[in-house]
Parts: structure tokens; C-alpha cells; sequence
């Protein structure tokens, strides 16, 4: 059977948060805004291990009260210089504990509101495929094609259109051969470098909670999101 791991890339400086700290130690709701997503993906039943992209030298993260994530927690201070070659760098160290036919589920650490209802989902529509899917939520706005000048100059049809999230699930062989072949720098997200392969991955109706957090007004949104879920 094949097993299921989770896999976080979180060696990203978060400039846009134009704050001292990266944003994956940014305070939120009591935490680090990292711990929130490690922890949904830890205390998952059917996720057996969690590896956690760092930057090389991160002193940060053992200093977090890891408490309740049991031996799956495994950190990998192998983080590069793209968010696509933190998640390459991270698949090629955890090799040895990762079957080519087991699921991976790359999820940002910036995307603290995750619930273990959107990875059930997930699961259950994609765990059957051969090639794999993610979680995505149809585009709802009106969708306005801008100028040089930032001027709307036409009208584009939303229709078929979905915005990615995370946790993007993919088989281990299929991910990092599709990422070995991609250009690295080119790639935002993994389902972009499998879609490049031929593939066709899944996509699963996400929920508009699981954003990720980018600029600083976004910390008030999560905390509201994450307190009233208790
Ligand atoms: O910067 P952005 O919000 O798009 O990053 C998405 C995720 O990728 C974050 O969890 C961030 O820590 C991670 N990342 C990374 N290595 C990088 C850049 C981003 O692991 N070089």
C-alpha cells in the first residue's frame, strides 16, 4: 500500500511581509505561523511523516514547542533558492524514507488555516489516480486584463479558471522526475512542472480559508479564521 507523507516548504524569506522575521515565524494566533499547518499535518491519520523544508543554519525552528507531533516531525535544512528548489532539494534528502509510488502532499508553510477536512478531500478524490491533483478553488471575481498604465482594457472569461492552493498531491516518482525535467526557476507550484510532463492532475474544490498569507493584513484574516475554529 502506498503510504502518504507530508512535505513543507518553509525557507522562504516573506519580504512582502516587510517584517524582521520570516514569515514562517510570524506570531499568529499563539504560534509561530508555521506550527499551525505542521501540526493539521501531523496529527492527520493517514499521513505517516512530515518533512519540513528549511533554510540551511535556520536556529529558529528548534526552538518551537513541537509538542504533539510525535515522531513524524522531520526537518530538512536543505531550503534553495525558489520556492520549486526548496521542494526539489527536500524530495531529493528525504529519499531514503520515500517509496516512488508513495503519495507526497506539498503543502506552503504560508497556508496556516488548512483544516483536516480539506486534506480528506484531497485524498479521497485523488488517491485512486495514477497521476495526482490539488487543492483549488474556482475563480469567483470578474477578471480585467490591464495596460502599461494599469488601465482595464478588456474583459477576460473566468470561465474553466481555478486558483491553486496547497497541498498539492503527487506519487514521489512522478514529482521529482517532473521537477528534475522542469525549469526550476519557471515553476510556482508543482502541478505546473507535472502539468508540463503531459499529466493532467485533479483539481479538488479547496476552501477560500486555506490563503496563503502574504502581506502583513493578511495575519489579522488567518488569526480570525483559526480563533473562531477554536
Ligand atoms: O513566498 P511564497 O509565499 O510564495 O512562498 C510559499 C512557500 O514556499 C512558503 O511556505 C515559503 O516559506 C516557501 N519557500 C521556500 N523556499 C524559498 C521560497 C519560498 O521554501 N526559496
Amino acid at each position: 500500500m502506498p503510504r502518504y507523507v507530508a512535505l513543507i516548504p518553509a525557507a522562504g524569506s516573506g519580504s512582502r511581509m516587510r517584517a524582521e522575521l520570516p514569515k514562517q515565524y510570524a506570531p499568529l494566533a499563539g504560534r509561530p505561523l508555521l506550527q499551525h499547518a505542521v501540526r493539521t499535518l501531523c496529527m492527520h491519520r493517514l499521513i505517516e511523516q512530515v518533512f519540513v523544508v528549511l533554510v540551511p543554519g535556520d536556529v529558529r525552528f528548534g526552538k518551537c514547542d513541537w509538542s504533539g507531533c510525535g515522531a513524524k516531525l522531520s526537518p530538512l535544512y536543505c531550503g534553495g533558492e525558489t520556492r520549486a528548489a526548496s521542494v526539489f532539494n527536500g524530495l531529493l534528502a528525504a529519499n531514503d524514507a520515500i517509496d516512488g509510488a508513495d503519495w507526497v502532499l506539498v503543502h506552503d508553510a504560508a497556508r496556516p488555516c488548512l483544516c483536516t477536512g480539506d486534506i480528506d478531500r484531497l485524498i479521497a478524490e485523488v488517491g485512486d489516480s495514477e497521476t495526482g491533483g490539488l487543492l483549488a478553488v474556482p475563480v469567483a471575481d470578474t477578471l480585467k486584463r490591464a495596460n502599461a498604465e494599469g488601465e482595464a482594457v478588456q474583459t477576460e472569461a473566468r470561465e474553466h479558471l481555478w486558483r491553486a492552493q496547497t497541498p498539492q498531491m503527487f506519487r514521489y516518482r512522478v514529482l521529482i522526475e517532473a521537477l528534475r525535467r522542469a525549469d526550476i526557476a519557471a515553476v510556482t507550484d508543482e502541478s505546473s512542472a507535472v502539468e508540463q510532463t503531459g499529466a493532467k492532475p485533479k483539481l479538488v474544490q479547496g476552501s477560500t480559508n486555506n490563503f496563503k498569507v502574504t502581506y502583513p493584513e493578511d495575519l489579522a484574516l488567518a488569526e480570525l479564521i483559526l480563533k473562531n475554529r477554536g
